[in-house]
């Protein structure tokens, strides 16, 4: 019904349009020469997508963790339509503009403290990039270059570009195949303590000794705080966090967390870090900044890394994108973080993590099934053998959801204003998939 009403030209994707798309288009992770097949949509509004065809899909998965709010909402179109009436884009080199102040207040004023200075930028990767490209130069400042190596925790995911993919988990990362061009970063134990489980302070040990170890080579520590996304879908002890920040403190090495997947509310608090109380050098943040509308990412810094780099020659921080805060961009970031502010999401995230644990426990004891957990607004059922996205894909359209698994994972994030009988659609559509 909602599609019918949102598909003004009525007409499907002419069939050549899709032969095209096959021929000419990268799709993620997927051959260009046998791609895995792709669903043509017409529009989305809320948690529904509409599909070329009239098929109104339920969406499990956010986009990739970005539209928390939904599809289409009025309250971020609006702030777009106003923005672009004013100006779509202007170089921030030289000039300025209120959506980017308006913005970098929010953001400093909800996440943890110390952070200050805020580096605007295109996507996750690039925030990466920037975080450890501050880091290099704060050692380098400091007139110890021989700092310039990272540590981080294997089954981790901080994106595409090189030097966020020498951070990605070497073995399962997707990315092993250029490990010969990158540089070797130092990894440590993934950590075994889950969410809620006792903690074991031996969980830290290897990594505390690796820091030691190599303290006089490292930079900095990246880690994705509390759940590890696209690595695995893991969500680990927050005591993790304290002892990291301690032994940090202690080895005088920078802390970064990687909060572009978990940040504004996903994992039950505003910030993942938020679970542990504690808060890093650097910070991370993209896809849910603007509510999934538009591609935009920050890279926080307290003042002590922001006034050292300045501090010594070059007395820059050397990065600049082209599109560095367009406007767009943030207008409608402001009105994703008011939005969300003004919302009962914590109330609604914590609504959408009972039913999941209600919803998808019982799969725990299907026969393919390894572990089924919960965090937050999101749902993991992990098989025990990889799965067949192709056949998964088409049997979840046919339910009449958005699911898209990976590896040996059936997972979803969906959009935080979905309703119970909605997200149970959506959580018995992973507990049949679990069972073919
Ligand atoms: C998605 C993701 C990135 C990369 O962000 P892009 O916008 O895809 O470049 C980095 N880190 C984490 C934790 C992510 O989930």
């Amino acid at each position: 019904m909602i599609c019918e009403i949102l598909r003004p030209w009525g007409s499907p994707l002419l069939k050549g349009s899709l032969e095209f798309d096959r021929h000419h288009i990268w799709h993620p992770y997927t051959s260009i020469v046998d791609p895995l097949p792709v669903f043509p949509v017409a529009s989305a509004s809320g948690v529904r997508i509409c599909l070329q065809d009239g098929k109104e899909l339920i969406d499990g998965m956010s986009s990739w963790w970005a539209a928390i709010h939904g599809y289409s909402h009025p309250v971020l179109n609006r702030a777009i339509n106003d923005q672009t009436a004013k100006m779509s884009h202007v170089m921030f080199g030289g000039l300025t503009h209120e959506p980017a102040v308006e913005l970098a207040r929010l953001l400093i004023d909800i996440v943890p403290d110390p952070l200050t200075r805020v580096f605007f930028c295109d996507s996750g990767s690039v925030s990466v990039e920037v975080a450890l490209k501050m880091a290099l130069q704060f050692w380098n400042a400091k007139g110890r270059p021989e700092k310039h190596r990272l540590l981080t925790i294997r089954g981790g995911y901080h994106g595409d570009t090189f030097h966020a993919m020498s951070v990605c988990d070497p073995v399962t990362g997707m990315h092993h195949i250029f490990s010969h061009a990158l540089p070797q970063q130092i990894f440590a134990p993934r950590p075994q303590c889950s969410f809620d489980e006792e903690w074991h302070e031996e969980d830290i040990a290897e990594t505390g000794r690796l820091m030691e170890k190599h303290r006089n080579e490292l930079a900095a520590v990246i880690v994705e705080p509390v759940v590890q996304g696209a690595g695995g879908m893991r969500f680990y002890h927050p005591e993790y966090l304290r002892s990291l920040r301690e032994l940090c403190n202690r080895d005088d090495i920078l802390l970064i967390f990687d909060e572009i997947a978990t940040g504004f509310g996903r994992s039950g608090k505003l910030f993942a870090s938020d679970h542990a109380g504690v808060s890093p050098d650097i910070m991370c943040l993209g896809k849910a900044l603007t509510g999934g509308c538009m591609t935009l990412a920050a890279t926080l810094a307290t003042d002590m890394v922001a006034e050292t780099i300045s501090g010594a020659e070059p007395g820059v921080f050397m990065h600049g994108p082209t599109f560095m805060a367009n406007p767009l961009a943030c207008a409608a970031a402001v009105a994703s973080i008011k939005l969300l502010l003004d919302s009962p999401w914590e109330k609604r995230v914590l609504a959408i993590q009972d039913q999941l644990r209600d919803e998808l426990s019982p799969a725990s004891e299907l026969p393919n099934v390894e572990d089924v957990r919960v965090l937050g607004g999101i749902g993991v059922i992990e098989m025990k053998g990889p799965v067949d996205v192709a056949q998964l894909q088409k049997f979840f359209v046919d339910q009449g959801v958005w699911i898209r698994p990976f590896a040996n994972l059936i997972y979803i994030m969906p959009p935080y204003i979905i309703e119970p009988q909605e997200l149970s659609r959506l959580t018995l559509a992973m507990a049949e998939a679990a069972e073919l």
